[in-house]
């Protein structure tokens, strides 16, 4: 018999679930789960584990409760371990309390993972905290889905209404009558109330108001589920306590086009500055189809003076074949080593190498500066070249003509991406992009190639950031106007410069 874990998501946010949440989904055999838990998280379950979609979803039939209690029987029937992965909190209206009841009743083996509630976590990130000194000593969570005017009343608004703050969940269509059930009970039109729709998340939007006019706000803003609403002093905070909303790039869309691999450290770099992230690979790094000429130059490494590596995908790739080999860093004991940047620093660092120089500016010319002015006999050294198997010449020239002998081997191949990412193609053509980030000369070709074989028309709104010179140089040879170029060649850079202009 297996075990079923009901853990909570969290809010949305997916850094909001909890360390022992993400433990179970890496143990996990089958992950039963939410549309509103959110799908990234499923992205921590094991490759081969099985994920079943039990909730709401534009259009599509959902679960009965009671045949997802079933299946959950059934599943650990069969042996597995299940996450049962749920919105917020479990036990906080998520009905987790019946699927626990459910399974306790057919003796199967459970565990509840408390997860951060909306009703807590929304307003938070809204700078709304639920409990103040002076303010508020009393919290309700309530849930909204009752219809106040029906005869029969579950939720005793009467003794609600007494609470200091009121977090009301599923609570936004029946806003109306719970707000006059409120009043009518003798709350002040003027307490201060809030909405807060997808909080924690990048689409994250707040109204604020009182009581008394709260509807009238929720439908010019048009604030729609799911939304928290919260009733009480505490919603007059924002003001100061406001922090999320106020991120540098927050509300901001922002295409990328690296690829995969790359991408999950730019998409976190952008999340952390408040940005949604669409992922739009334009090109693939894969590993040499044939390794030759790699494995026959670490064979001879030590008749070099200098490596270099342009990027860090090049030093995961050749790590990954002198892995594959039985082999490790102490192959470059000889040498010494130059990093394109400092990306490329920090990758070769985790397999155990401290560079010994990394440029000022990141671009291919400066390495050829920078090994200059570090190793003054440069002139009569031989310096090694990893590369991607389509790189510039640019680097190799001003090397050469300083003097150097130069020998330059692929150590990785790009490949343009060929499958169109739907949501993020919707996007480029209804202009609900702010920015696409070009972070290669490659990015930018496979960009152009791929949106016109997908028939798409990029919306005229839309502008583009680059990188640096030579990627904004292709970038304008295919009809992309740059309208920020990073200063320095990485992407905190780049987004400086984004951020210094908006
Ligand atoms: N178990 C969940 C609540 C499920 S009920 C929890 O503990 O948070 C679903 C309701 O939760 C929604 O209708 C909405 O009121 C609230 N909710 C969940 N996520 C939310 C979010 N990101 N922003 C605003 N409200 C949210």
């Amino acid at each position: 018999m297996g075990t079923v874990y009901l853990v909570g998501a969290g809010p949305g946010d997916p850094g909001l679930l909890t360390v022992k949440g993400a433990e179970c989904l890496r143990q996990a055999d089958v992950v039963v789960y939410d549309h509103l838990a959110g799908e990234t998280l499923l992205e921590l379950a094991p490759d081969e584990c099985e994920t079943i979609c039990v909730g709401k979803r534009k259009g599509e039939r959902t679960l009965e409760q009671d045949e997802i209690n079933k299946l959950l029987v059934k599943l650990a029937r069969q042996g597995k371990t299940v996450v049962r992965l749920k919105g917020g909190d479990p036990f906080v209206f998520g009905r987790g309390g019946e699927e626990a009841l459910a399974l306790a009743d057919a003796c199967v083996p459970f565990e509840i993972i408390p997860g951060v509630t909306a009703g807590v976590s929304v307003p938070a990130y809204a700078g709304i905290p639920v409990t103040h000194r002076g303010l508020s000593s009393s919290v309700v969570l309530v849930t909204g889905h009752e219809d106040p005017k029906k005869a029969a009343q579950d939720v005793n608004w009467n003794a609600i209404a007494a609470v200091d703050t009121i977090v009301v969940y599923m609570g936004r269509s029946n806003l109306a009558p719970i707000a006059e059930s409120l009043l009518r009970a003798g709350r002040d039109a003027n307490t201060p109330a809030a909405a807060i729709q997808w909080g924690t998340t990048s689409s994250q939007k707040t109204v604020t108001g009182n009581l008394g006019n709260i509807v009238e706000k929720c439908l010019e803003e048009q604030i729609e589920a799911p939304a928290i609403i919260v009733v009480g002093d505490v919603v007059s905070l924002r003001d100061r306590l406001s922090w999320f909303e106020r991120k540098p790039l927050f509300g901001k869309r922002i295409v990328i086009t690296r690829d995969r691999v790359q991408a999950e450290q730019t998409r976190r770099e952008l999340e952390a500055r408040g940005a949604t992230v669409l992922e739009f690979p334009a090109i693939r790094i894969e590993p040499l189809s044939d390794f030759t000429e790699l494995e026959n130059t670490i064979g001879k490494l030590s008749s070099f003076d200098w490596v270099v590596f342009t990027s860090a995908n090049g030093v995961s790739h050749v790590f990954a074949r002198l892995e594959e080999r039985r082999l490790d860093a102490r192959v470059f004991a000889d040498v010494k080593i130059c990093a394109i940047g400092p990306a490329t620093a920090a990758e070769a660092k985790r397999h155990g190498i401290l560079v010994d120089c990394v440029p000022e500016r990141y671009t291919t010319e400066s390495v050829a500066d920078a090994l200059a002015r570090f190793d003054p006999q440069i002139g009569q050294k031989r310096v090694l070249l990893l590369r991607a198997d389509i790189a510039g010449d640019a680097l190799d020239e001003k090397l050469r003509m300083a003097g150097a002998d130069i020998t330059k081997i692929a150590v990785y191949r790009i490949v343009p991406e060929t499958e169109v990412p739907a949501r993020a193609a919707e996007a480029l053509r209804t202009g609900e992009v702010d920015i696409v980030m070009f972070t290669s000369s490659s990015t930018v070709r496979n960009f152009a190639r791929l949106t016109v074989q997908a028939g798409i028309t990029v919306s005229p709104r839309v502008r583009f950031a680059s990188i640096g010179p030579v990627t904004s140089r292709t970038a304008k040879e295919f009809g992309y106007p740059i309208s920020w170029e990073a200063k320095e060649h990485t992407i905190p850079s780049l987004l400086d410069t984004i951020i210094s202009s908006l």
